[in-house]
């Protein structure tokens, strides 16, 4: 049985680095008929949020990618401590009382600039010494006895980076438990993993060092190790690693959602970072995207995300482009509720005729580009509070044009009758009886209608606008 999590630390807003590393999660899960959980791991007691943690929620949702197993970390501490127990009394860890401050960290070098691996004579206290001090409430650490005798090599494979290998004499004697009985994020991960049965692990690049250890303590506890996919990282164009202070909205979930894109939309863009189908296809639905991805199609070179430096140009024009398809190309009555949605929240909701409201937003849904577009360009069609675009206004302004159409809202009050055909007969009668084009009384309908000068056909616009407000507005441009 296939299982795969997400384990996001709850210690900042939801990175869309993040986000594609759950959507390939998902995406495999639910083309194997897996299992997708959702670990939040929140042991970091004093980085760890209640907004991060909100934040993490509220952007997995909004993708509408549902995980079917949901764990906190934070409890399931007993689980850590047991692990910690059992590689400690198989002899695989070891107590360190080194005093606190002379503890080494990860990764540090020692005086002859070798990579430090332990701290002297720990290693060698004997058990019974080692449970006498513990008893007697002296602190320690728990470390992994990476094996010295024989240098050997820790090796996995990695579904995109290919095989990996590091000697055991590159590895320190890392640190499974701190001295309070917390446990690390080594131990933790890897005893939840091994506990949640999770059998393949996709998550981002730069853990994929901290493999070697994982190895190391899957195998103390006894377990097979999962299999491995570590995915490139995201970077800036100028190949800088994303940063919200430096790239801004640009990494932030919530961001692209506020602008207006479709969770479909956003998640397809998200899965051609890094990942591309074989037909090199770009628009690829939730179903398409269930069936084509695969790991042997992930890239090991960094994904760039295009965009240009500077706020006034995001979202880039590619992700805008996605968005923008998938707008058109959802079914009707599946784009409705995003639709409202956004009406709601620019407070432009009227609880409007559903027949009306569904042939309303198929028309105009053909030239928008994000969802925002429905409550600001579109916001005529919502509500009689618009405001006329200076091109618009210009077709208002063309000579004659206010009389002209105020005289054809007097023509249609004086009629019942009020199709596409109607209006356009009435229309094209006035502008031959004048002596006038027709697109100029066309054009400055539409401007009085819309308040824009471009939109879809001007008949049309008549009748998603209806009888009344669209002779009201027609009056009213002629004053
Ligand atoms: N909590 C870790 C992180 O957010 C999880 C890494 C992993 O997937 O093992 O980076």
């Amino acid at each position: 049985m296939l299982r795969v999590r997400f384990a996001p630390s709850p210690t900042g807003f939801l990175h869309i680095g993040g986000a594609r590393t759950y959507i390939f999660n998902w995406l495999f899960a639910r083309q194997k008929q897996g299992t997708m959980v959702l670990r939040i791991d929140d042991t970091d007691v004093e980085r760890n949020t209640e907004a991060s943690r909100q934040s993490i929620f509220e952007g997995l949702r909004w993708l509408e990618l549902p995980w079917d197993e949901l764990y906190s970390q934070s409890e399931r501490s007993a689980l850590h401590r047991e692990a910690a127990g059992a590689i400690l009394a198989k002899g695989l860890a070891y107590r360190d009382f080194t005093p606190l401050g002379g503890q080494a960290e990860e990764g540090e070098k020692d005086r002859s600039g070798a990579p430090w691996l332990c701290n002297p004579g720990q290693r060698e206290i004997s058990r019974e010494e080692s449970d006498r001090r513990a008893a007697a409430g002296e602190p320690f650490v728990v470390r992994f006895r990476v094996p010295r005798e024989t240098v050997a090599e820790v090796r996995f494979g990695d579904a995109v980076y290919g095989g990996q290998g590091r000697s055991t004499g590159d590895i320190e004697d890392f640190a499974l438990a701190r001295s309070d009985g917390a446990p690390t994020y080594h131990l933790a991960s890897c005893a939840d993993d091994a506990d949640l049965r999770i059998s393949h692990i996709i998550r981002g690049q730069d853990h994929l060092t901290n493999t070697f250890k994982h190895v190391l303590i899957f195998e103390a506890l006894g377990v097979k190790p999962p299999e491995f996919a570590h995915l490139p990282l995201l970077l800036a164009p100028d190949g800088a690693k994303l940063s919200k202070r430096r790239h801004g909205q640009v990494v932030s979930v919530t961001a692209y959602r506020e602008a207006g894109f479709l969770p479909h939309a956003f998640i397809n863009f998200l899965s051609l970072l890094g990942w591309s189908p074989k037909d090199n296809r770009e628009i690829l639905t939730r179903q398409e995207l269930i069936e084509l991805f695969s790991l042997d199609n992930i890239n090991r070179s960094n994904a760039v995300v295009s965009f240009q430096e500077g706020v006034a140009d995001w979202p880039d024009p590619k992700a805008m482009h996605l968005n923008g398809q998938h707008l058109r190309a959802l079914a009707i009555d599946d784009l409705l509720p995003y639709v409202e949605a956004e009406l709601r929240a620019a407070d432009l909701w009227t609880g409007p005729d559903p027949a009306w409201f569904r042939a309303t937003v198929d028309l105009i849904r053909s030239r928008y580009t994000t969802l925002k577009d429905f409550s600001r360009r579109g916001v005529a069609y919502f509500s009689d509070r618009f405001e006329m675009e200076p091109t618009a206004l210009e077709r208002l302004n063309a000579l004659g044009a206010r009389q002209l159409v105020a005289e054809l809202g007097e023509r249609l009050a004086a009629t019942e009758e009020f199709t596409e055909q109607s209006v356009e007969a009435q229309l094209r009668a006035l502008a031959a009886e004048r002596g006038v084009k027709a697109g100029v009384i066309i054009n400055a309908a539409r401007a009085a209608l819309t308040g824009q000068s471009v939109g879809p056909s001007a008949f049309a616009v008549f009748r998603a606008v209806g009888r009344e407000r669209a002779i009201a507005r027609l009056q009213a441009a002629g004053c």
